[in-house]
Protein backbone atom coordinates (compact mmCIF):
# COMPACT_ATOMS: atom_id res chain seq x y z
CA UNK A 1 0.00 0.00 0.00
CA UNK A 2 1.25 3.20 -1.00
CA UNK A 3 -0.72 6.85 -0.61
CA UNK A 4 -1.08 7.10 -4.17
CA UNK A 5 -2.68 3.72 -4.40
CA UNK A 6 -4.86 4.57 -0.95
CA UNK A 7 -6.28 7.94 -2.87
CA UNK A 8 -6.86 6.33 -5.98
CA UNK A 9 -9.01 3.75 -3.91
CA UNK A 10 -10.60 6.59 -1.51
CA UNK A 11 -11.62 8.80 -5.11
CA UNK A 12 -13.19 5.80 -6.79
CA UNK A 13 -14.66 4.09 -3.54
CA UNK A 14 -13.29 0.77 -4.35
CA UNK A 15 -13.69 -0.79 -0.74
CA UNK A 16 -16.35 -2.31 0.77
CA UNK A 17 -19.02 0.47 1.99
CA UNK A 18 -21.88 -1.92 3.53
CA UNK A 19 -22.23 -1.10 7.37
CA UNK A 20 -19.04 1.52 7.81
CA UNK A 21 -18.40 2.60 11.00
CA UNK A 22 -15.71 5.19 12.28
CA UNK A 23 -12.80 2.98 14.68
CA UNK A 24 -15.27 3.97 17.61
CA UNK A 25 -17.98 2.18 16.30
CA UNK A 26 -20.50 5.02 15.04
CA UNK A 27 -22.10 4.45 11.50
CA UNK A 28 -20.46 6.50 8.80
CA UNK A 29 -21.90 7.33 5.49
CA UNK A 30 -19.98 8.91 1.95
CA UNK A 31 -21.83 11.44 0.78
CA UNK A 32 -19.51 12.83 -1.31
CA UNK A 33 -15.84 11.94 -0.73
CA UNK A 34 -14.87 15.42 -1.74
CA UNK A 35 -12.81 16.65 -4.39
CA UNK A 36 -8.87 15.46 -4.81
CA UNK A 37 -6.41 18.46 -3.89
CA UNK A 38 -2.58 17.68 -5.04
CA UNK A 39 -1.64 20.91 -3.48
CA UNK A 40 -1.11 21.74 -0.09
CA UNK A 41 -3.66 21.11 2.42
CA UNK A 42 -6.10 18.06 3.25
CA UNK A 43 -6.13 15.30 0.19
CA UNK A 44 -9.70 15.62 -0.45
CA UNK A 45 -11.56 19.18 0.10
CA UNK A 46 -15.08 19.59 0.20
CA UNK A 47 -16.41 16.17 1.13
CA UNK A 48 -19.99 15.46 2.71
CA UNK A 49 -19.61 12.74 5.24
CA UNK A 50 -22.66 11.23 7.97
CA UNK A 51 -21.26 10.24 11.07
CA UNK A 52 -24.33 9.05 13.01
CA UNK A 53 -27.15 11.36 12.73
CA UNK A 54 -24.96 14.43 11.65
CA UNK A 55 -24.27 15.36 8.20
CA UNK A 56 -20.32 16.78 8.33
CA UNK A 57 -19.21 19.27 5.35
CA UNK A 58 -15.27 19.55 5.05
CA UNK A 59 -11.84 18.23 4.21
CA UNK A 60 -10.81 14.69 4.25
CA UNK A 61 -6.99 13.42 5.18
CA UNK A 62 -5.48 10.29 4.04
CA UNK A 63 -2.31 8.36 5.33
CA UNK A 64 -1.06 4.68 5.57
CA UNK A 65 -0.97 4.65 9.42
CA UNK A 66 -3.20 6.54 11.44
CA UNK A 67 0.04 8.01 13.52
CA UNK A 68 1.14 9.47 10.17
CA UNK A 69 -1.09 12.90 11.52
CA UNK A 70 1.27 13.37 13.78
CA UNK A 71 4.28 12.46 12.03
CA UNK A 72 3.48 15.36 9.82
CA UNK A 73 2.46 17.85 12.31
CA UNK A 74 -1.26 18.05 10.71
CA UNK A 75 -2.50 18.99 14.82
CA UNK A 76 -0.57 21.81 14.81
CA UNK A 77 -1.34 23.06 11.48
CA UNK A 78 -4.55 25.39 11.67
CA UNK A 79 -5.03 24.29 7.18
CA UNK A 80 -5.96 21.15 8.94
CA UNK A 81 -8.58 22.16 11.63
CA UNK A 82 -11.42 21.61 8.89
CA UNK A 83 -10.44 17.69 8.51
CA UNK A 84 -13.65 16.13 8.97
CA UNK A 85 -12.34 12.41 8.55
CA UNK A 86 -8.94 10.76 8.95
CA UNK A 87 -9.10 7.78 6.27
CA UNK A 88 -6.21 5.60 7.13
CA UNK A 89 -5.37 1.98 5.49
CA UNK A 90 -4.58 0.66 9.16
CA UNK A 91 -5.29 2.40 12.36
CA UNK A 92 -1.89 2.16 13.74
CA UNK A 93 -0.97 4.96 16.40
CA UNK A 94 -3.08 7.80 18.23
CA UNK A 95 -6.40 9.49 16.79
CA UNK A 96 -6.14 12.33 14.93
CA UNK A 97 -6.57 15.64 16.59
CA UNK A 98 -7.27 19.27 15.75
CA UNK A 99 -5.05 21.72 17.47
CA UNK A 100 -7.69 22.66 19.86
CA UNK A 101 -7.45 19.16 20.64
CA UNK A 102 -10.76 17.90 19.35
CA UNK A 103 -10.29 13.86 18.00
CA UNK A 104 -11.64 13.55 14.51
CA UNK A 105 -13.30 10.04 13.39
CA UNK A 106 -11.14 7.81 11.81
CA UNK A 107 -12.02 5.19 9.38
CA UNK A 108 -10.25 2.42 8.51
CA UNK A 109 -10.03 0.53 5.23
CA UNK A 110 -7.44 -2.16 5.44
CA UNK A 111 -10.18 -5.19 5.50
CA UNK A 112 -12.61 -3.50 3.07
CA UNK A 113 -10.21 -3.68 -0.28
CA UNK A 114 -9.91 -6.99 -1.77
CA UNK A 115 -7.08 -9.05 -2.21
CA UNK A 116 -7.88 -8.73 -5.52
CA UNK A 117 -7.21 -5.48 -6.15
CA UNK A 118 -4.05 -5.49 -4.20
CA UNK A 119 -2.51 -8.25 -6.17
CA UNK A 120 -3.29 -6.82 -9.48
CA UNK A 121 -1.75 -3.20 -8.42
CA UNK A 122 1.24 -5.40 -7.37
CA UNK A 123 1.45 -6.60 -10.96
CA UNK A 124 1.60 -3.57 -12.33
CA UNK A 125 3.92 -2.39 -9.93
CA UNK A 126 6.48 -4.89 -11.08
CA UNK A 127 6.94 -3.24 -14.04
CA UNK A 128 8.35 -5.89 -15.86
CA UNK A 129 6.60 -6.18 -19.34
CA UNK A 130 6.57 -3.74 -22.27
CA UNK A 131 4.14 -1.88 -20.43
CA UNK A 132 3.10 -2.50 -16.81
CA UNK A 133 -0.49 -3.56 -17.47
CA UNK A 134 0.69 -5.79 -20.51
CA UNK A 135 -0.84 -8.89 -19.17
CA UNK A 136 -4.33 -7.41 -17.96
CA UNK A 137 -5.11 -4.77 -21.11
CA UNK A 138 -6.41 -7.37 -23.44
CA UNK A 139 -9.58 -7.96 -20.55
CA UNK A 140 -10.00 -4.04 -20.34
CA UNK A 141 -13.42 -2.58 -20.91
CA UNK A 142 -12.94 -1.42 -25.38
CA UNK A 143 -15.24 1.40 -24.63
CA UNK A 144 -13.18 2.77 -21.92
CA UNK A 145 -10.31 2.35 -23.72
CA UNK A 146 -11.57 3.93 -27.19
CA UNK A 147 -12.95 7.04 -24.87
CA UNK A 148 -9.68 6.96 -22.78
CA UNK A 149 -8.39 7.19 -26.41
CA UNK A 150 -9.79 9.49 -27.77
CA UNK A 151 -8.91 12.05 -24.21
CA UNK A 152 -5.12 11.08 -24.82
CA UNK A 153 -5.53 12.42 -28.44
CA UNK A 154 -6.54 15.80 -27.16
CA UNK A 155 -3.96 15.99 -24.54
CA UNK A 156 -1.63 15.37 -27.27
CA UNK A 157 -2.69 18.12 -29.42
CA UNK A 158 -3.10 20.32 -26.66
CA UNK A 159 0.45 19.96 -25.54
CA UNK A 160 1.54 20.88 -29.14
CA UNK A 161 -0.68 24.06 -28.71
CA UNK A 162 1.80 25.55 -26.62
CA UNK A 163 4.82 25.37 -28.95
CA UNK A 164 2.89 26.54 -31.49
CA UNK A 165 1.98 29.99 -28.77
CA UNK A 166 5.98 30.25 -28.10
CA UNK A 167 6.50 30.48 -31.75
CA UNK A 168 3.61 32.64 -32.37
CA UNK A 169 4.57 35.10 -29.65
CA UNK A 170 8.37 34.89 -31.02
CA UNK A 171 7.03 35.89 -34.54
CA UNK A 172 4.61 38.84 -33.45
CA UNK A 173 1.09 36.60 -34.19
CA UNK A 174 2.18 35.70 -37.67
CA UNK A 175 0.89 32.17 -37.96
CA UNK A 176 1.83 32.03 -42.10
CA UNK A 177 5.79 31.91 -40.36
CA UNK A 178 4.67 29.64 -37.91
CA UNK A 179 3.71 27.15 -40.42
CA UNK A 180 6.68 27.61 -42.41
CA UNK A 181 9.34 27.43 -39.28
CA UNK A 182 7.17 24.39 -38.19
CA UNK A 183 7.65 22.86 -41.47
CA UNK A 184 10.96 23.62 -41.96
CA UNK A 185 11.72 22.03 -38.61
CA UNK A 186 9.79 18.73 -39.27
CA UNK A 187 12.07 18.30 -42.42
CA UNK A 188 15.19 18.83 -40.94
CA UNK A 189 14.32 15.54 -39.03
CA UNK A 190 16.24 14.87 -35.92
CA UNK A 191 20.33 15.51 -37.24
CA UNK A 192 19.07 18.76 -39.27
CA UNK A 193 16.18 20.15 -37.22
CA UNK A 194 18.08 23.43 -35.72
CA UNK A 195 19.27 24.45 -38.66
CA UNK A 196 15.90 23.58 -41.02
CA UNK A 197 14.27 26.26 -38.05
CA UNK A 198 17.49 28.92 -37.98
CA UNK A 199 16.67 29.48 -42.12
CA UNK A 200 12.90 28.96 -41.42
CA UNK A 201 13.67 32.45 -39.20
CA UNK A 202 16.34 33.82 -41.39
CA UNK A 203 13.88 33.92 -44.23
CA UNK A 204 10.02 35.70 -43.06
CA UNK A 205 7.05 34.37 -45.41
CA UNK A 206 6.36 38.00 -46.43
CA UNK A 207 10.23 38.22 -48.42
CA UNK A 208 9.45 35.08 -50.24
CA UNK A 209 6.33 35.87 -50.97
CA UNK A 210 7.18 38.88 -53.27
CA UNK A 211 8.99 35.72 -55.36
CA UNK A 212 6.72 32.96 -55.09
CA UNK A 213 6.40 30.83 -58.35
CA UNK A 214 9.57 32.07 -59.68
CA UNK A 215 12.06 28.26 -58.80
CA UNK A 216 15.05 29.98 -59.68
CA UNK A 217 14.48 32.79 -56.68
CA UNK A 218 12.78 30.41 -54.62
CA UNK A 219 16.26 28.17 -54.70
CA UNK A 220 18.05 30.95 -54.59
CA UNK A 221 17.13 32.14 -51.50
CA UNK A 222 17.15 28.47 -49.94
CA UNK A 223 20.66 27.59 -50.78
CA UNK A 224 21.92 31.16 -50.58
CA UNK A 225 20.75 31.55 -46.83
CA UNK A 226 21.28 28.06 -45.87
CA UNK A 227 25.19 29.22 -47.06
CA UNK A 228 25.81 26.85 -49.59
CA UNK A 229 26.08 28.96 -52.56
CA UNK A 230 29.59 30.65 -50.99
CA UNK A 231 32.11 27.72 -52.30
CA UNK A 232 32.99 27.68 -56.10
CA UNK A 233 31.08 25.31 -58.27
CA UNK A 234 32.13 23.78 -62.11
CA UNK A 235 27.98 23.31 -62.76
CA UNK A 236 26.02 26.36 -64.01
CA UNK A 237 23.19 25.82 -62.24
CA UNK A 238 24.71 26.76 -58.60
CA UNK A 239 26.73 29.41 -60.37
CA UNK A 240 23.30 31.20 -61.40
CA UNK A 241 21.62 30.47 -57.89
CA UNK A 242 24.66 32.77 -56.41
CA UNK A 243 24.01 35.20 -59.03
CA UNK A 244 20.33 35.31 -58.14
CA UNK A 245 20.99 35.23 -54.60
CA UNK A 246 23.55 38.14 -53.93
CA UNK A 247 20.87 40.45 -56.02
CA UNK A 248 17.99 39.23 -53.20
CA UNK A 249 20.85 39.26 -50.70
CA UNK A 250 21.37 43.16 -51.05
CA UNK A 251 17.37 43.95 -51.73
CA UNK A 252 16.27 42.51 -48.57
CA UNK A 253 19.47 42.89 -46.47
CA UNK A 254 19.90 39.06 -45.88
CA UNK A 255 22.64 37.87 -43.58
CA UNK A 256 23.31 33.64 -45.16
CA UNK A 257 24.17 31.00 -42.55
CA UNK A 258 26.98 29.34 -41.96
CA UNK A 259 27.29 26.15 -44.16
CA UNK A 260 29.08 23.65 -41.52
CA UNK A 261 25.76 23.77 -39.63
CA UNK A 262 24.42 21.27 -42.07
CA UNK A 263 25.44 17.38 -41.72
CA UNK A 264 24.98 14.93 -44.26
CA UNK A 265 27.15 12.37 -42.06
CA UNK A 266 25.02 8.74 -41.82
CA UNK A 267 22.56 10.20 -43.80
CA UNK A 268 20.89 8.25 -46.78
CA UNK A 269 21.10 10.66 -50.17
CA UNK A 270 17.49 11.11 -50.42
CA UNK A 271 17.76 12.38 -46.64
CA UNK A 272 20.65 15.03 -47.44
CA UNK A 273 19.69 18.39 -46.39
CA UNK A 274 20.14 19.73 -50.26
CA UNK A 275 17.72 17.54 -51.05
CA UNK A 276 15.27 18.85 -48.17
CA UNK A 277 16.10 21.91 -48.92
CA UNK A 278 15.09 21.57 -52.44
CA UNK A 279 11.81 20.48 -51.36
CA UNK A 280 11.32 22.65 -49.05
CA UNK A 281 11.56 25.45 -51.63
CA UNK A 282 9.15 23.56 -54.42
CA UNK A 283 7.03 23.20 -51.40
CA UNK A 284 7.03 26.92 -50.91
CA UNK A 285 7.08 27.61 -54.62
CA UNK A 286 4.10 25.81 -55.22
CA UNK A 287 2.22 28.05 -52.29
CA UNK A 288 4.06 30.15 -50.10
CA UNK A 289 0.86 31.34 -47.80
CA UNK A 290 0.39 27.17 -47.10
CA UNK A 291 -1.29 28.02 -43.27
CA UNK A 292 -3.82 30.31 -45.40
CA UNK A 293 -4.72 27.67 -47.98
CA UNK A 294 -5.21 25.33 -45.65
CA UNK A 295 -7.51 27.31 -43.67
CA UNK A 296 -9.06 27.72 -46.77
CA UNK A 297 -9.07 24.36 -47.71
CA UNK A 298 -13.12 22.87 -48.30
CA UNK A 299 -11.78 19.42 -47.35
CA UNK A 300 -8.84 17.32 -45.99
CA UNK A 301 -7.95 16.11 -49.48
CA UNK A 302 -7.42 19.22 -50.64
CA UNK A 303 -4.76 20.02 -47.40
CA UNK A 304 -3.08 16.64 -48.60
CA UNK A 305 -2.62 17.99 -51.93
CA UNK A 306 -0.81 21.02 -50.88
CA UNK A 307 2.45 18.72 -50.06
CA UNK A 308 2.66 17.05 -53.64
CA UNK A 309 5.45 18.34 -54.75
CA UNK A 310 8.54 17.73 -56.78
CA UNK A 311 12.03 19.00 -56.70
CA UNK A 312 13.55 21.06 -59.80
CA UNK A 313 15.10 19.25 -62.41
CA UNK A 314 18.73 20.17 -61.11
CA UNK A 315 17.88 18.05 -58.23
CA UNK A 316 16.08 15.03 -60.29
CA UNK A 317 19.61 14.42 -61.23
CA UNK A 318 22.01 15.44 -58.13
CA UNK A 319 22.21 15.17 -54.52
CA UNK A 320 24.44 17.78 -54.17
CA UNK A 321 25.86 20.87 -56.03
CA UNK A 322 28.78 19.41 -58.81
CA UNK A 323 27.38 15.70 -57.91
CA UNK A 324 25.35 14.17 -61.04
CA UNK A 325 23.36 10.93 -59.93
CA UNK A 326 20.63 8.81 -61.70
CA UNK A 327 17.66 10.59 -62.20
CA UNK A 328 14.57 10.21 -60.13
CA UNK A 329 11.68 11.91 -58.78
CA UNK A 330 12.75 13.34 -55.43
CA UNK A 331 9.37 14.14 -54.47
CA UNK A 332 8.41 15.05 -51.30
CA UNK A 333 7.22 11.26 -50.55
CA UNK A 334 4.65 9.90 -48.32
CA UNK A 335 6.44 9.36 -45.39
CA UNK A 336 7.70 12.97 -44.84
CA UNK A 337 4.19 14.52 -45.98
CA UNK A 338 2.40 12.19 -43.73
CA UNK A 339 5.42 13.82 -40.69
CA UNK A 340 4.50 17.07 -41.78
CA UNK A 341 0.99 16.39 -41.88
CA UNK A 342 0.60 14.91 -38.78
CA UNK A 343 3.10 17.09 -36.69
CA UNK A 344 2.50 20.60 -38.32
CA UNK A 345 -0.21 20.51 -40.28
CA UNK A 346 -2.94 18.75 -37.43
CA UNK A 347 -1.25 20.76 -34.20
CA UNK A 348 -1.50 24.30 -36.05
CA UNK A 349 -5.02 23.79 -36.83
CA UNK A 350 -6.40 22.58 -33.63
CA UNK A 351 -4.33 26.00 -32.13
CA UNK A 352 -6.01 28.21 -34.57
CA UNK A 353 -9.22 26.39 -33.31
CA UNK A 354 -8.53 27.34 -29.66
CA UNK A 355 -6.64 30.92 -30.46
CA UNK A 356 -9.71 31.73 -32.36
CA UNK A 357 -12.69 29.75 -30.55
CA UNK A 358 -13.29 27.97 -33.50
CA UNK A 359 -14.25 24.14 -33.10
CA UNK A 360 -14.84 23.72 -36.89
CA UNK A 361 -10.27 24.30 -37.07
CA UNK A 362 -9.92 21.25 -34.65
CA UNK A 363 -12.38 19.30 -36.10
CA UNK A 364 -10.67 20.02 -39.23
CA UNK A 365 -7.42 18.69 -37.26
CA UNK A 366 -9.39 15.66 -35.75
CA UNK A 367 -10.62 14.61 -39.53
CA UNK A 368 -6.92 15.15 -41.00
CA UNK A 369 -5.37 12.95 -38.43
CA UNK A 370 -8.22 10.13 -39.32
CA UNK A 371 -7.64 10.38 -43.20
CA UNK A 372 -3.90 9.79 -42.69
CA UNK A 373 -2.11 6.42 -42.26
CA UNK A 374 -0.77 5.49 -38.74
CA UNK A 375 2.36 6.35 -37.47
CA UNK A 376 4.84 2.77 -37.88
CA UNK A 377 7.45 3.16 -35.51
CA UNK A 378 8.88 0.96 -32.68
CA UNK A 379 6.18 2.17 -29.99
CA UNK A 380 2.89 1.23 -32.27
CA UNK A 381 5.00 -2.10 -33.43
CA UNK A 382 5.06 -2.54 -29.52
CA UNK A 383 1.32 -1.96 -29.24
CA UNK A 384 0.58 -4.19 -32.11
CA UNK A 385 1.95 -6.57 -30.37
CA UNK A 386 -1.02 -6.32 -27.77
CA UNK A 387 -3.75 -6.31 -30.23
CA UNK A 388 -3.64 -2.41 -30.07
CA UNK A 389 -3.76 -1.64 -34.03
CA UNK A 390 -4.26 1.64 -35.21
CA UNK A 391 -6.49 1.93 -38.04
CA UNK A 392 -4.76 6.07 -38.82
CA UNK A 393 -3.30 8.95 -37.31
CA UNK A 394 -5.93 10.00 -35.27
CA UNK A 395 -5.54 6.28 -33.05
CA UNK A 396 -1.59 6.20 -33.40
CA UNK A 397 -0.84 9.62 -31.60
CA UNK A 398 -3.50 8.44 -29.34
CA UNK A 399 -1.01 5.06 -28.57
CA UNK A 400 1.94 7.52 -28.67
CA UNK A 401 0.60 9.57 -25.69
CA UNK A 402 -0.48 6.64 -23.63
CA UNK A 403 3.09 4.98 -23.75
CA UNK A 404 5.02 8.17 -23.52
CA UNK A 405 3.08 9.91 -20.93
CA UNK A 406 1.52 7.25 -18.83
CA UNK A 407 3.08 3.86 -19.40
CA UNK A 408 6.19 4.77 -19.59
CA UNK A 409 6.15 7.19 -15.99
CA UNK A 410 3.95 4.59 -14.49
CA UNK A 411 0.75 6.80 -14.32
CA UNK A 412 -1.44 3.97 -13.92
CA UNK A 413 -3.44 5.26 -11.01
CA UNK A 414 -4.22 8.41 -13.98
CA UNK A 415 -5.36 6.21 -16.56
CA UNK A 416 -8.90 5.25 -17.40
CA UNK A 417 -7.25 1.65 -18.61
CA UNK A 418 -5.59 1.35 -15.34
CA UNK A 419 -8.69 2.16 -13.15
CA UNK A 420 -10.37 -0.21 -15.31
CA UNK A 421 -8.39 -3.09 -14.73
CA UNK A 422 -8.07 -1.99 -10.79
CA UNK A 423 -11.69 -1.62 -10.06
S1 LIG B 1 -0.77 3.69 -17.92
FE1 LIG B 1 -2.67 2.63 -18.42
S2 LIG B 1 -2.28 1.57 -20.34
FE2 LIG B 1 -0.30 2.18 -19.52
S3 LIG B 1 0.40 0.45 -18.33
FE3 LIG B 1 -0.70 1.73 -16.92
S4 LIG B 1 -2.79 0.98 -16.94
FE4 LIG B 1 -1.78 0.15 -18.73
Amino acid sequence: MNEKLLHFIWKFRLFDQVNLTTTEGEPIEIVSQGMHNTHAGADFQQGKIKIGKTLWAGNIELHINSADWFAHKHETDKAYNNVILHVVYQQKGSTAIRQNGEAIPTLELKKRITAELLSRYEELDKRKDWIPCARFIKNADEFVVQSFLSRLLIERLESKVEQVNILLAASENDWENVMFQMIARYMGASINKDAFQMLAKSLPVKIWAKHQHDTLQTEAFVFGQAGFLDGEYLDDYPNQLRKEYNYLKRLHQLQPMEKHVWKFLRLRPANFPTIRLAQLAALMSKEVKLFSQIIEAKNVQSIHRFFEVEVSEYWKLHYNFDKPSRKSDRHLGDGMSKILLINVVAPVLFAYGKYKCNEEFCDRAFQLLESCKPEGNSIIEGWKKLDMKPANAFESQSLLQLKTEYCDKFRCLECAIGHSILS
